[in-house]
């Protein structure tokens, strides 16, 4: 009946659970290489010291010399 045999349906099956396992493999290689690709959130900004300038007032990164423009 319906044109489908026992062995029909049990290769139609087979073959949606290799489809099924494909995909999942596929899926979770690609999220693992996008964690890889990304880099490791835990580390902190990179922060700079700034340095108030006694002359003019203006707040410059530490090392860097003040050339007082307004
Ligand atoms: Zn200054």
């Amino acid at each position: 009946m319906f044109g489908l045999s026992l062995t029909k349906l049990l290769l139609l099956a087979a073959v949606a659970a290799i489809l099924w396992y494909g995909f999942k493999a596929v899926r979770r290689r690609d999220r693992r290489r996008a964690e890889a690709a990304q880099p490791p959130k835990s580390v902190p900004p990179a922060t700079e010291l700034m340095v108030k300038c006694s002359v003019c007032g203006t707040y410059n990164p530490s090392g860097v010399v003040c050339t007082h423009r307004p």
